[in-house]
C-alpha cells in the first residue's frame, strides 16, 4: 500500500493537543499505520487535502430491533407508541433466525459506512434473553476483526425490581461478557431500581449502561438516582447513561445538582440526537409543532468533566423511522442539533464523540485514534474541511480496514422483504 499523502486529520484524532486540522502523510504497511508525519511532496497517493478519520465507534444501538419498520411501524410517532409496537413484534416474531438476519443486515450496513465498533442493547425481558444472547455470541464471533461488538441487557423497572428476573438476566449478561442495563423514566421507584441494578452489577462484576429519563417530564430523576446509587454503594465498574432528555426540562438548580453528582460518580453520558429529535416533544395526534430538541445538556456535562459521546440509537424501527448506522450522519446531525460547530476552535474536538471518546467510554479494544502501530482502519473523504464534510452525505467515502479498501456497497432493503411480510 503506498503512502497516503496530503491528508487532513484533526489534531485530536492524532492524540495531540490543538483543535484544528493537520496536513499529514500516513504510511501504511502490513495492515498497520507505520508512521504519520507532516506532509511532504513525494510518491504515493495524493489525497489533495481530503479528510482521513479513524473508523467509527457507535456506542448505543439496538441491532435486535433494527429494520422492522415495514412490518411494524410506529402508529403515532410517540415513545409509548414505539414501546407497544416493538413489544408486539418481539413477542410474535423475534426468533433467532429473524433477529439474526436483521442484525447481519445492520452490521453489513455499519461496516460499509466505516464503523469498527458497536455497542448494542438487547431486549432481555424474559424469555427473550434466552434467544437474543446466544445469537449475539455467535454474531460477535462471526464479526470479530471487522466490527468489535458489545451488548447490554435492556430491561424495564418491573424486571429490575423482581429479584428472580434480575438475577436471570444478569447471569445471561455475565455468561456472554455483556453489560447490565435498563430503561427507567418518570418512575417513583427510580431510586430503588437504580440501587438494585447497581448492587446486582457490583456483585456480578458487570458494567452498566442505563436508558435514563428518555422523556421531557421534568419530574423524571433516574439519572440523579443512578448517580446516588453509584456513590452510595461504592460501585467501581464503568457506568454509562443514555438519553437523559429530562435534564433539559428541569430547573437550573436540579440540572446543576444532577450534573455534579454525575461527575462525582464518574458516569459517562451518551446522547442520541436523531432518535431523540424524532420521539421527544411529539404529541399523539401530530398537530403540534415540536419545540424541544430532545438531546441532553452535553456541553454542560463535558464542561463539568463528564465524558460524553453520541450514537445512532434505533434504526428503521418504531423508535426511529430512519437511520442507517452511519456514524458520520450521527456526527452531522449531532453537530447541528447540539451546536458542536461553535466555538469554532472546539468544533473538531466533538468528532471524538463518534470515535475515541466513545471507544474510551465503552472500553473497546479498538481505540479510534490514528497512531503509528495501530491497525490501519480509516475512513477517507474528498471533503477537506468541517463544512465540506458535514454538508454532504459523503456517500463516496472510501473505507480502509487493516490497510485494504473494502467494498462500501450498502445492503439492499429488498433482502429483508420476506421477513417483512410476516
Ligand atoms: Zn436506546
Amino acid at each position: 500500500m503506498p503512502i497516503l499523502r496530503n491528508a487532513s486529520v484533526p489534531s485530536a484524532m492524532l492524540g495531540r493537543p490543538g483543535s484544528g486540522l493537520e496536513r499529514v502523510d500516513i504510511a501504511v504497511a502490513d495492515g498497520l499505520i507505520n508512521a504519520i508525519t507532516p506532509h511532504q511532496p513525494g510518491p504515493g497517493r495524493d489525497l489533495e487535502g481530503g479528510l482521513v478519520l479513524p473508523a467509527f465507534v457507535d456506542m448505543h444501538t439496538h441491532l435486535d430491533k433494527g429494520q422492522i419498520w415495514p412490518r411494524k411501524p410506529n402508529p403515532d410517532g410517540t415513545w409509548i407508541g414505539a414501546l407497544l409496537a416493538v413489544q408486539t413484534d418481539r413477542d410474535g416474531l423475534w426468533s433467532k433466525a429473524d433477529v439474526g438476519r436483521r442484525m447481519d443486515f445492520a452490521l453489513r450496513t455499519a461496516y460499509a459506512h466505516g464503523t469498527a465498533a458497536i455497542r448494542t442493547h438487547l431486549d432481555s425481558i424474559p424469555p427473550q434473553q434466552l434467544i437474543s444472547w446466544d445469537l449475539f455470541a455467535e454474531v460477535r464471533d462471526a464479526w470479530r476483526g471487522r466490527i468489535e461488538l458489545q451488548a447490554v441487557a435492556l430491561i424495564h423497572a418491573d424486571c429490575i425490581l423482581d429479584p428472580a428476573q434480575l438475577d436471570a438476566v444478569a447471569r445471561k449478561a455475565k455468561e456472554f461478557g455483556g453489560l447490565l442495563g435498563g430503561a427507567v423514566m418518570s418512575d417513583p421507584r427510580a431510586k430503588q431500581a437504580m440501587l438494585k441494578l447497581v448492587e446486582k452489577a457490583g456483585e456480578s462484576g458487570l458494567d452498566i449502561d442505563v436508558h435514563a429519563d428518555e422523556t421531557g417530564d421534568p419530574g423524571s430523576d433516574t439519572l440523579e438516582r443512578l448517580a446516588e446509587a453509584v456513590l452510595e454503594t461504592g460501585y467501581t465498574g464503568r457506568v454509562t447513561a443514555g438519553h437523559c432528555c429530562a435534564l433539559t426540562a428541569q430547573d437550573e438548580a436540579t440540572q446543576q445538582r444532577t450534573i455534579d453528582k454525575v461527575a462525582r460518580a464518574g458516569i459517562a453520558i451518551v446522547s442520541l440526537p436523531m432518535c431523540n429529535m424524532y420521539l421527544q416533544d411529539r404529541d399523539a395526534d401530530g398537530r403540534t409543532t415540536p419545540v424541544r430538541r430532545g438531546v441532553t445538556l452535553l456541553k454542560e456535562l463535558r464542561a463539568a468533566g463528564v465524558r460524553v459521546a453520541i450514537a445512532s440509537d434505533n434504526t428503521r424501527d418504531p423508535f426511529y423511522a430512519y437511520g442507517d448506522l452511519d456514524a458520520l450522519e450521527v456526527l452531522r446531525e449531532g453537530a447541528r442539533i447540539l451546536h458542536f460547530d461553535h466555538p469554532r476552535d472546539a468544533a473538531w474536538s466533538w468528532a471524538g464523540t463518534v470515535a475515541y471518546d466513545a471507544a474510551a467510554i465503552a472500553g473497546f479494544d479498538y481505540t479510534a485514534q490514528l497512531a503509528a502501530g495501530a491497525s490501519a482502519d480509516l475512513v477517507m473523504f474528498r471533503a477537506r474541511t468541517w463544512t465540506e464534510l458535514l454538508s454532504r452525505p459523503q456517500a463516496d467515502r472510501q473505507v480502509m480496514r487493516r490497510g485494504e479498501l473494502i467494498d462500501t456497497t450498502l445492503p439492499d432493503y429488498r433482502e429483508l422483504d420476506d421477513l417483512m411480510e410476516a
